[in-house]
């Protein structure tokens, strides 16, 4: 399955505008998933089925704004976190 072509075509079929929503209803269920888990309203399995949503839009928005950059961030949050640790160690 090649992701880059479902994202481009899912661009071109609902547009940028609702892409961002979409990205924002996913993360907003995933949020309330989470509050129903913690108490016991929801199973692991909903809040799997939220995490692929949103892993989902993660793609679908780092596809937009561009892979590279999102992974150039990425990298300097992992530095700074690796940092973090082990100031405490
Ligand atoms: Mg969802």
């Amino acid at each position: 399955m090649n992701l880059d072509a479902i994202y481009r075509a899912t661009l071109e079929k609902w547009g940028t505008e609702g892409q961002y929503d979409q990205a924002v209803e996913e993360c907003a269920e995933l949020i309330t998933v989470l509050k129903h888990f913690r108490r016991g309203k929801a199973d692991a399995a909903a809040v799997i089925n939220e995490l692929a949503d949103v892993t989902l839009m993660v793609g679908q928005l780092s596809y937009m704004f561009g892979e590279a950059e999102v992974q150039k961030a990425i990298g300097v949050k992992l530095e700074k976190l690796d940092g973090l640790l082990a100031e405490q160690d």
